[in-house]
């Protein structure tokens, strides 16, 4: 993409309305637009973000075996009276009627949905386990939407649900996801602690949050510091060992009973990026999804539900990574690849080299954003500085005669010189 084409722009100052830096730094790089409390507008910078989050949250469930569907975002009231969570839900549902008076609403979770799906097609155990996911919009009218994407009322979020014939069979499910959650979290170069959870209105008894540890996080939490044995391989934490660890948020931590010793306890704020629920036979009884057992008798299927805050994610991977020029992008999720700098647009030699650079890159499938406008060069590194893009090649008219190029990494700062044609090799490498 080229700059003086693209619809980027960003802002040198700091909006007053943001208090927390992800905030802060999404406004200014251009990547939302609030275009009501707490409902966004994706920008294209944004959009590309968003939709790497999303891919790879899709690539690690696909890999567990789950398969995906859309389920709507528009839900009718009958199926939550059904469970009996209409009245119970409270006021962060959007409530609203159809021009037959039929009482509808926007979707906050899918639970009532997907069991519906889910007992008009399966009817016996051998059919059993089933894992299913959705990412889709969510809306919940939260009485503070704040801190930009962090919080928002309409939302993206991936969630899952499982269907198991037993308690025990549910169990395997929940640790097949648990441990889908640290692979996934691993990618997005997020530390992820998973702790215990109250189950809230989604109700069940086990449950367990991920928590991106950020000074901004909203939650307080206490953890055995045995916990940050995390930083090793997911696929080789032993998960029932992992869940009798000590972690706890907010209220749940009671310093009186708390089974660590003082010395062994961390404290640290966590932003809740992901949320696992097995809640048993909760919503199979009253709507009636029921499968016919080894012994040919018809019992309530158990299920679990599994939520990652896919728009969320990208407010917390800023929290995690950035400084004060900017954000810095880990690769997995980065907008663009490489900044591409012309020091001097309108320099022969500068535009010529820019211009192979941006080709072969662009030919081997290097996402590359060129800034090619007019513009001073310090409003340009400032720029790429800001949108945090983790390789920048820049350009200059000392250099480009000798077809010589800077290549500047973004995280550690270091620059090095070098010739065009290595350049090139290490970006497409
Ligand atoms: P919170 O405690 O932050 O209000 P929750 O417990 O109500 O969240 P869940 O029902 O567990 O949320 O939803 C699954 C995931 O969706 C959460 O872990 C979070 O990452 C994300 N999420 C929930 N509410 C919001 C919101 N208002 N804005 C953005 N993401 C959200
Ligand atoms: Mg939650």
């Amino acid at each position: 993409m080229k700059r003086s084409h693209s619809f980027l722009t960003t802002l040198r100052e700091t909006p007053a309305e943001a208090k927390i830096v992800s905030h802060r730094l999404m406004l200014r790089a251009g990547m939302i637009h609030q275009t009501s409390a707490g409902i966004y507008s994706w920008l294209p910078l944004g959009l590309r973000v968003l939709k790497k989050i999303e891919q790879i949250v899709r690539e690690e469930q696909d890999k567990a075996g789950a398969q995906e569907v859309i389920l709507p975002l528009v839900q009718p009231a009958d199926l939550w009276r059904e469970s009996g969570r209409y009245d119970a839900y409270g006021k962060e549902m959007l409530r609203f009627c159809d021009r037959h008076e039929r009482d509808m609403l926007y979707g906050p979770t899918a639970e009532e949905v997907i069991t519906d799906v889910f007992r008009h097609a399966v009817t016996s155990y051998k059919q059993l386990p089933q894992l299913l996911y959705q990412i889709h919009w969510k809306f919940r009218d939260e009485i503070r939407p704040r801190f930009g994407v962090m919080r928002g009322r309409e939302f993206l979020m991936k969630d899952t649900y499982s269907f198991d014939i037993s308690q025990e069979a549910a169990r395997l499910s929940y640790q097949l996801m648990f441990r889908t959650y640290l692979k996934t979290f691993a990618r997005l170069d997020l530390t992820s602690v998973p702790v215990k959870a109250p189950t809230g209105p989604i109700g069940g008894d086990l449950s367990h949050e991920f928590q991106v540890l950020a000074e901004t996080g909203e939650s307080e939490i206490f953890y055995d510091v045995q916990l940050e044995q995390l930083r090793q391989d997911p696929a080789e934490v032993d998960i029932d060992k992992l869940i009798q660890i000590y972690a706890a948020a907010d209220e749940l931590h009671d310093p009186k009973t708390c089974p660590v010793p003082e010395d062994q306890l961390k404290t640290a704020r966590g932003i809740e990026v992901g949320h696992i629920f097995y809640f048993g036979t909760k919503y199979a009884e009253p709507m009636n999804a029921h499968v016919s057992n080894q012994d040919g008798e018809r019992v309530p299927v158990h299920m679990g539900s599994y939520g990652i805050g896919v728009s969320r994610l990208v407010a917390a991977i800023i929290e995690a990574h950035h400084d004060a020029k900017g954000i810095i992008w880990p690769e997995s999720v980065a907008p663009y690849k490489v900044g591409l700098v012309n020091v001097r647009t309108g320099d022969q030699p500068c535009d010529a080299l820019c211009d192979q650079i941006y080709q072969s890159l662009s030919n081997a499938g290097v996402e590359v954003l060129y800034d090619d406008r007019p513009e001073r060069a310090g409003v340009k590194f400032a720029d790429m500085d800001l949108i945090g893009l983790p390789w920048q090649i820049i350009v200059g008219p000392r250099g480009a005669p000798q077809r010589q190029v800077e290549l500047k990494n973004r995280l550690t700062g270091e620059v090095v010189t070098e010739g065009v044609a290595s350049a090139i090799e290490r970006m497409i490498a």
